[in-house]
């Protein structure tokens, strides 16, 4: 499918859509582009199963809360800011993007305009001269908290203190100026170096009641109003409590582990990039939270030592980068034997194939659920449970009381009833084979083909364990 039409049918299509390239899709209507996404979605995904319909989002404007901007100058000595031209080093001046937060956008044009009065000369890459090389603005959605990251080609900069209080007289909402110094001939927007040049040095936001630190580096939803959705589904679908352990792989600064620690028992999260397992300490500590702990690890190795040290996991949020996961993380996985799965995935293609391989492993993908997080691009977020196919849940075995030969005692509790006891008094999942096979035992009259499963499948035998419960359970109900 191509989302190349020329259907112009969007009224807020984006004048400098082909040079920038950044919202492949600003030529639909936003209501064509989910379409689109559900589409494409369905094409790779359908196999394993429904996909449910894309979640949208309500005003699809303006939803980034981190802007970056490259500074530069034109051949005539004209000062410009905006995104490079797709494919080049060219930069293509953006004053307001549909898709960016607009009071970023406001602070960036003026601090454009300021800097000839303040003298700060723009990076030139070609000669290596000058200063500034791109400007970073990330705000708090929820809490308004404004962060400016300078970025710097030297740490020398004499005009630093007039020209931070220039700028926080005319945008007072800003709360912290960084200013990031990269020397580099790179690629890389920041260096490594930081001076605080006012505020703390970071912002704080609001996600799903907790809150998180976020630092110039660390890597934060851009689009807080559908990550909202998208971790509560995640949540919903995980259906944790209490006694639940999660493991949230490839974490980040712990966004879903602190959102899950919230209501399950013990959370372990897992990330390769240091400073965002150092954010996520801080956030567990900022949120109060003793349940989660964070490790600085690659997520295929990490597993693969727990599962080897026999670690066990309830439930495990798993959200890797667009290449997707490892087949040394999923076979791990599958030998860690998480009752439940709970793929985030920021690209269908990566997606189908690891689903591929989690349905190899013995998982079943329960439900599909596309979220849009990033409107006007043809990126595609979507969730996907997948639970444990288990003996005792894949064997179909359709039970109708009213056709048993009941006796007196078999009207006593129903196998639902049988099947709650167990699970809240022994905390085990019984199928109702098993309460069957144990019935049979106990001198319960079954109809034989109870007992058999369906034809060509192997019966699973009850476990002695399930089969003490389930007596009990009899027992408790005075059936036997
Ligand atoms: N779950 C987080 C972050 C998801 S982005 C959130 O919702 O905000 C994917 C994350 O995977 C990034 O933070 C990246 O640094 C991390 N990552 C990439 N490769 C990894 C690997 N091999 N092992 C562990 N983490 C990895």
């Amino acid at each position: 499918m191509s989302h190349t039409s020329n259907i112009k049918t969007n009224p807020d299509a984006c004048p400098l859509a082909k040079k920038c390239g950044g919202c492949q899709l600003q030529n639909m209507s936003y209501e064509r582009q989910l379409k689109w996404k559900q589409a494409r979605c369905e094409i790779l995904l359908k196999k394993f199963g429904k996909v449910d319909k894309i979640i949208g989002m309500e005003n699809p404007y303006h939803y980034r809360n981190k802007v970056q901007t490259a500074f530069g100058r034109t051949k005539s000595g004209k000062i410009i800011s905006g995104v490079y031209q797709s494919g080049s080093h060219r930069i293509v001046m953006v004053d307001s993007c549909m898709t960016e937060d607009e009071i970023a956008d406001k602070i960036i044009v003026d601090i454009r305009n300021m800097l000839p009065k303040f003298k700060i000369w723009t990076y030139d890459e070609d000669k290596g001269t000058g200063f500034l090389r791109h400007v970073l603005v990330k705000r708090g959605f929820s809490s308004g908290e404004v962060m400016v990251v300078l970025v710097g080609a030297s740490g020398y900069f004499p005009m630093k203190k007039k020209f931070t209080a220039a700028l926080l007289e005319k945008h007072p909402e800003i709360t912290t100026v960084v200013l990031n110094i990269n020397p580099k001939d790179t690629n890389l927007v920041l260096g490594d170096r930081e001076e605080v040049l006012y505020g703390n040095g970071y912002i704080e936001d609001t996600l799903c009641g907790r809150i998180f630190r976020i630092s110039p580096k660390s890597f934060y939803q851009i689009n807080p109003v559908q990550t909202e959705k998208l971790y509560g589904k995640a949540m919903e679908l995980a259906e944790l409590d209490e006694n639940t352990k999660v493991l949230d792989a490839y974490c980040g600064i712990g966004t879903i582990g602190l959102v899950a620690a919230k209501t399950a028992g013990n959370v372990i999260g897992v990330e390769l990039n240091p400073d965002a397992v150092k954010d996520a300490i801080a956030n567990a500590k900022r949120n109060n939270e003793k349940n989660a702990r964070f490790y600085c690890a690659d997520a295929g190795d990490f597993m693969e030592a727990l599962a080897a040290e026999g670690e066990k996991f309830d439930v495990v949020f798993m959200d890797p980068p667009r290449s997707g996961s490892s087949k040394k993380f999923i076979d791990s996985l599958a030998i860690a034997d998480p009752k439940k799965v709970v793929y985030i995935s920021c690209n269908p293609e990566t997606l189908a194939r690891d689903l591929q391989y989690l349905t190899k492993k013995g998982y079943k993908v329960k439900k599909i659920c596309p979220v849009d997080m990033f409107p006007h691009t043809n990126h595609i977020e979507t969730v996907v449970l997948l639970s444990q196919r288990r003996p005792d849940t894949h064997i179909d075995i359709k039970l109708d009381l009213s056709e048993l030969d009941v006796t007196a005692a078999e009207t006593k509790a129903t196998y639902q009833e049988i099947k709650n006891y167990v699970l809240d008094k022994h905390g085990l999942k019984v199928s109702s084979l098993y309460i069957s096979q144990v019935k049979a035992k106990c001198g319960i009259i079954e109809r034989e083909n109870y007992n058999k499963g369906k034809e060509g499948h192997r019966v699973p035998k009850c476990p002695k364990e399930k089969e003490e419960a389930i007596t009990d359970a009899l027992k408790h109900f005075n059936m036997i």
